[in-house]
């Protein structure tokens, strides 16, 4: 079977997502612990952006609070 450059992931080993060097089966699918994390790192920021979305407490109620 010839190589087909136009299926790389079945034709090839992965690449990373994240700087695109090839991946080796132990870090697939990244190329290594660091690119992991830095995905890891995106992922959760963006988790944390959908949190924030949601309504707050409103900082003016704590005006209105009185310590009786
Ligand atoms: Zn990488």
């Amino acid at each position: 079977m010839a190589k087909d450059p136009v299926t790389p992931l079945s034709a090839g080993p992965r690449r990373c997502p994240i700087c695109g060097k090839p991946t080796p089966p132990r870090h697939q699918p990244f190329c290594s612990t660091r690119c992991a994390d830095i995905d890891l790192g995106r992922w959760l920021k963006g988790n944390y952006r959908v949190e924030t979305e949601e309504p707050a407490d409103d900082p003016s109620d704590e005006t209105e609070r009185q310590p009786d």
